[in-house]
């Protein structure tokens, strides 16, 4: 099955937040949740489609409150959970690289090494 995009995730994740209800997600008070200026429509300018990763990131660490937390994610049907170390890539762009699905490696100038207990 194709993967969501960060935009496709996020407003997956709001319909759910919202118990499935479009109009509900339309309603959403919560104007300081990173997700509330993506929460419906695609129209959006390229930056901030190019940002949604980022958006991600903030949400997850409010939700475990670390990198390294969100490294160790125990929750793999969250509509995020596939993009989390992507969100950490991209959050720590000379730090990190995603290799395949479920690992995050320290970019050092000769070698990848797995690294996840660094962060
Ligand atoms: S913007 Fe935040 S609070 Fe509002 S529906 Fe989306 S996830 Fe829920
Ligand atoms: S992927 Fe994990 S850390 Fe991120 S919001 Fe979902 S449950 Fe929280």
């Amino acid at each position: 099955m194709k993967q969501q995009t960060p935009l496709e995730a996020i407003q997956s994740f709001c319909f759910q937040c919202c118990g499935y209800s479009k109009k509900n997600v339309h309603d959403c008070p919560s104007r300081k949740c990173p997700f509330h200026a993506l929460r419906f429509g695609s129209n959006f300018p390229v930056q901030m489609i190019e940002d949604s990763i980022n958006k991600i990131y903030d949400y997850c660490i409010s939700c475990v409150g670390s990198a390294s937390e969100i490294v160790y994610c125990s929750d793999p049907k969250c509509k995020l959970y596939h993009l989390r170390l992507e969100a950490i890539k991209h959050h720590f762009p000379k730090t990190y690289a995603v290799h395949g699905q479920g690992e995050l490696f320290t970019l050092d100038s000769d070698s990848y090494s797995k690294s996840c207990d660094h962060l």
